[in-house]
């Protein structure tokens, strides 16, 4: 066995567990259309080195030559199709479908002529490089490019750059006189061990990114609540420790501003179940037309709601709790389904010095139990005490 070809068998491995580790990506994660094309391109990627060891035994080399060169291309237009479905961009199936057709009409063209022509060679090589040069413009209009994404558009530079170098390299050192002998030429033994490089390096990123944003897609669906589409209690928890951490290190106030709806369960039970969780959700909208970008929206359960907001003071946070009041009260009866219209009770609280997450909660919570004893529909401010804690006389707290 040439060197080439013990470094094909290693190849036709490593493409087959890609293959398997990105068809059960596929199978796990069902809306992964990006993790079954690319299952499908290194599926191509394997049968290409099956032919490849075909190739040697063939009298008439054409047919396998052909189905080579094709069934390569196919898996590196196959490689880039799966990252766009990945990225959620539309892939550019019509420059691949324009490239791959005339890219197959120029290889049967070029089937006959001599090996050593550097022109063959690099119009052999070229439709492998451009498909390259659309995985680089489809990392290039990915909105979000981080380390790994980077990674990715090296690779692809790399990738493209080595089929332009190939051409040489073949003709330097010599492909073998004939196709059946290009198994056992010095050519493909660097052309596969390259080949193997670019293969571990490419499944490998591209695995990392399927995982990396499947895990994000993850931990943003478990820190979801489905109905208001704000973030649920665990959500909050998390990112708004972070926004205090963040807002304490630059120096600026932040508030918490807790909401309950009012009467609540009268709405349930005179308008029905769905028509409470309209009513949910049409205040989730008004706290997402009222907030400012930088702040932390929650619907940690039932209906209740709070907004962390970073840069306010207890002056700024009033003022945002009465305009939600206001638009809330005021939204129009065919969007709430309401004959009356709903209303919300607020507590408002600023972060003090040594304050956690669950201080400056408290005492927002204190401030909206006076609103509710004070006829609801109303906002109340925190005094600067810490609240006492749950069941040391929880709600007991003066208030402004
Ligand atoms: P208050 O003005 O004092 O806040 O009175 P309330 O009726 O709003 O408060 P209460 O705690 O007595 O009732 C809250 C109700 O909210 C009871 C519960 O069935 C209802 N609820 C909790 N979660 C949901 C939900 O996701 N959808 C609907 N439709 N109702 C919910
Ligand atoms: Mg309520
Ligand atoms: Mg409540």
């Amino acid at each position: 066995m040439s060197a080439a070809a013990f470094v094909l068998a290693i190849n036709l491995f490593v493409a087959g567990i890609f293959a398997t580790a990105f068809g059960v990506v596929a199978a796990y994660q069902r809306s992964s259309v990006g993790a079954r094309w690319l299952a499908c391109a290194y599926g191509f990627g394997a049968l290409y080195m099956v032919l490849e060891f075909i190739l040697p035994y063939q009298q008439d080399h054409r047919p396998v030559s052909f189905g080579i060169f094709a069934v390569f291309l196919l898996s590196l237009a196959g490689g880039v199709v799966g990252l766009a479905h990945h990225y959620r961009l539309r892939p550019p199936y019509r420059v691949l479908i324009g490239l791959i057709a005339l890219s197959l009409l120029l290889n049967l063209a070029i089937l006959d002529w001599p090996r050593a022509s550097f022109e063959r060679n690099l119009l052999y090589q070229l439709p492998y490089a451009l498909v390259q040069g659309v995985g680089i413009a489809i990392v290039l209009s990915h909105r979000q490019r981080r380390a790994l994404d980077i990674a990715l558009l090296a690779l692809f530079v790399v990738s493209a750059l080595h089929f332009l170098i190939k051409p040489v390299m073949a003709l330097t050192i010599g492909s073998g006189a004939a196709p059946q002998l290009y198994l056992g030429s010095n050519y493909a033994a660097y052309s596969q061990t390259l080949s193997a490089l670019l293969l571990i390096t490419n499944g490998l990123l591209l695995l990392l990114v399927i995982v990396r944003d499947v895990l994000a897609e993850m931990t943003a669906r478990s820190e979801t609540d489905t109905l208001s589409k704000l973030l649920n209690r665990r959500g909050f928890e998390d990112r708004g420790d972070r926004a205090l951490t963040q807002a304490a290190r630059a120096g600026v106030p932040t508030v918490v501003v807790v909401a309950d709806l009012d009467h609540f369960k009268a709405i349930n039970d005179t308008y029905g179940h769905a028509a409470g969780d309209g009513v949910i959700a049409a205040f989730a909208g008004v706290l997402r037309d009222c907030a400012p970008p930088q702040s932390v929206l929650a619907r940690p359960g039932g209906e209740e709601f709070a907004v962390l907001l970073p840069g306010a003071n207890l002056a700024t946070g009033k003022l945002f709790a009465e305009t939600v009041r206001n638009a809330f009260r005021n939204l129009p009866s065919d969007l709430t389904g309401l004959e009356t219209p709903p209303t919300a009770s607020f507590g408002v609280a600023q972060l003090m010095p040594f304050d956690h997450l669950p201080d400056l909660l408290r005492r927002a919570d204190t401030a909206l139990y006076q609103a509710k004893t004070d006829g609801r529909d109303c906002v109340r401010l925190a005094s600067a005490e810490p609240a006492p804690v749950v069941g040391a006389g929880r709600r007991r707290r003066s208030v402004r």
